[in-house]
């Protein structure tokens, strides 16, 4: 019989690769909160912390996270076959599986978190420019595209929420009224 991986070594091995690769829940957060503290100039760090974590907690998200960073160190190694060594060690801008692979655990957060994604992947906010800039022998280009994907997410996520909130309140208060 095949053997099953228990859901919760899952979600550590997620959480653990994102630490290893040098990226806190705070810097993807932070993307988070830049991209809807427009909208809700209120809004606070710790509602961005919560809505990634909840973001973080799908495991089709946890999945694409290990794939995408086992790949990535892979390239690091010089584990991969060529031409896929070279071409993922050299981040090739026309390569698209890392974009297809991130986006792919996008969709379930509807078409802001789509829209947000692409976004994000041109502007490259925060932690994802600092993946994208090569500075030493590590290599992110699986990485900073699930950043976006997480980020595009909890932005989405979000901004669903406080459309709810708002509208929660808005009701209480003609309940009053009336
Ligand atoms: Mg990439």
């Amino acid at each position: 019989m095949k053997k099953k991986v228990h859901s919760r070594v899952v979600k550590q091995a997620a959480f653990d690769s994102l630490r290893q690769r040098g990226v806190t829940i705070e810097d993807i957060a932070k993307i988070v909160y830049e991209m809807q503290s427009p909208y809700k100039p209120d809004l606070e760090m710790k509602t961005c912390v919560d809505s990634v974590e909840a973001v973080l907690e799908k495991r089709e998200v946890q999945h694409a996270l290990l794939v995408a960073v086992e790949l990535d160190v892979l390239a690091e190694k010089h584990q991969l076959s060529e031409p896929l060594q070279s071409i993922v060690e050299n981040d090739e801008s026309l390569f698209g599986c890392d974009e297809t692979l991130a986006l792919g655990s996008v969709f379930g957060y509807g078409s802001i978190a789509v829209t947000t994604f692409g976004h994000l992947d041109k502007v490259k906010s925060g932690i994802i420019g600092q993946l994208d800039t090569k500075v030493d022998a590590h290599v992110h280009t699986f990485l900073d595209d699930m950043i976006c994907s997480i980020a595009a997410s909890a932005s989405s996520r979000l901004a669903h929420r406080l459309r709810d909130q708002e509208e929660a309140e808005m009701d209480q208060k003609s309940e009053h009224a009336g």
